[in-house]
């Protein structure tokens, strides 16, 4: 539990925490970095199974330290182990992030950025005080158990069933697309518990745990060569009623809740920091003709692109809240400015995008390449973000459904 402290100002914040990550892991931008050293990843999913679990101790461990100097949920509620400063103390811990050589967070993403925020709206008090310091330093981890076969966009035609058993509920159906299930200790799932209601009316969320006998994890191999979703079957399932979340058939405001956090997360957190735009820099020095105007037209109008995205997002974030429809914006402005990132680093790298020769920093754009259609389509797909912003932030007629 992070001691009680006097509110420092943002300025004093930020020399704190780079004390703080400086303890951990080298900073990587601006003076000191260099071509060629360290590790030369360009992801911005976790999309790769090699080295996974050394991955995710050393996650563990850079969460263990935040934690330990105040620093593991800057903008929480003290009362569960947060710091309880406003928001632009979180943002501005983010970006120094991206400054240093830190483990992949995407690991713990949803449990940090989805799943604590929802619990802090839809948990009860003994929820929040059993998991939320837990999932913020990574002892635990979630995933989410939302889509289906049958139901991805539409996720409330979801047919995973959940009958009363005594003191719980029995699950069955199946999941799939379930990023990170296999290294996860419990999954936020969605089912349906009154067929006979609404779509969306009938439909509970329990959290689970992925040990739970009835439960089988099946990994899925993706365009990078990784496996980082996974199917999960669940074959009556035995689910204890306190681990629902919700009231019973009012799970459908809990997923709407993780999907906004989701989206903004995606929108904050994902791909376009400091870190990644100065690689294309980088990369543009270093493979590319400098002095050429196209490449340089191209990097510069990316540098600013990335700029108007973050103070966009930083805008519809202001003053704290649960976040709203608009940041559907924020994930597709992300998305699109990967694109053009991906695009420019191919113009620049030619055969070295798709062939490893083996240079550092080259070819380890492909994954960033292969890994951007499921980031274009995990956490809403494009065209239904545009639906969102469509119909509830512009106030359009409805689409046509
Ligand atoms: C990287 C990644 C991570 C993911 N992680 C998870 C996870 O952890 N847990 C989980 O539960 N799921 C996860 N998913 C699944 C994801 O949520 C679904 O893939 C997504 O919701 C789309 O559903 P679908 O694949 O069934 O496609 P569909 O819904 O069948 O859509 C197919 C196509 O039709 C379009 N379409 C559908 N409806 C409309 C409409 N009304 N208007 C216009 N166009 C429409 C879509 O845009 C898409 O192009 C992940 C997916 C990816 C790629």
């Amino acid at each position: 539990m992070a001691e009680q402290r006097a509110a420092p100002s943002i300025e004093e914040f930020r020399a704190e925490a780079i004390d703080v990550l400086s303890a951990f892991a080298r900073r990587r931008t601006g003076e000191g970095a260099r071509w060629e050293v360290g590790e030369d990843r360009v992801s911005v999913v976790a999309e790769r199974s090699e080295g996974e679990a050394e991955e995710l101790a050393a996650l563990r461990r850079y969460r263990a330290h935040l934690v330990e100097h105040g620093l593991g949920w800057v903008d929480g509620p003290t009362e569960f182990g947060g710091r309880g400063l406003p928001p632009e103390y979180a943002a501005a811990l983010r970006e120094l992030e991206s400054q240093f050589e830190l483990p992949d967070d995407a690991y713990v993403r949803f449990s940090v950025s989805t799943l604590t925020p929802t619990l802090l709206v839809h948990g009860t008090p003994e929820h929040q005080r059993a998991w939320l310091a837990r999932l913020r330093s990574a002892e635990m981890i979630a995933c989410q158990l939302y889509s289906e076969p049958g139901a991805g966009s539409d996720l409330a035609g979801l047919s995973t069933r959940a009958v009363r058993d005594g003191g719980g509920w029995r699950l069955t159906g199946q999941k799939v697309w379930s990023s990170g299930a296999h290294y996860s200790d419990v999954g936020l799932c969605i089912a349906r518990t009154s067929p006979d209601k609404p779509k969306h009316a009938g439909l509970t969320t329990f959290l689970v745990d992925l040990d739970s006998p009835g439960i089988e994890i099946r990994p899925i191999r993706q365009l990078t060569g990784g496996a980082s979703f996974d199917e999960v079957f669940l074959t009556d399932v035995f689910v204890p009623d306190e681990r629902r979340i919700g009231g019973v058939d009012e799970g459908w405001p809990v997923v709407v809740t993780s999907l906004l956090n989701e989206r903004s997360a995606i929108g904050t957190e994902v791909g376009v920091d400091e870190a990644l735009v100065q690689r294309l820099i980088d990369l543009a020095r270093h493979a590319g003709d400098p002095a050429d105007e196209r490449t340089r037209d191209a990097v510069a109008q990316v540098v600013v692109r990335a700029w108007a995205a973050r103070l966009t997002t930083a805008r519809f974030l202001e003053g704290g809240g649960p976040p709203g429809p608009e940041l559907a914006l924020s994930k597709l402005l992300a998305t699109d400015l990967l694109r053009t990132m991906s695009d420019v680093a191919a113009d620049l790298l030619g055969a070295a995008h798709v062939a490893d020769t083996g240079e550092w920093g080259t070819y380890a754009w492909s994954e960033l390449t292969l890994g951007l259609p499921g980031l274009r389509v995990g956490g809403g797909t494009d065209e239904i973000l545009k639906n969102a912003i469509g119909e509830r932030v512009l106030h359009l007629p409805k689409d046509a459904r």
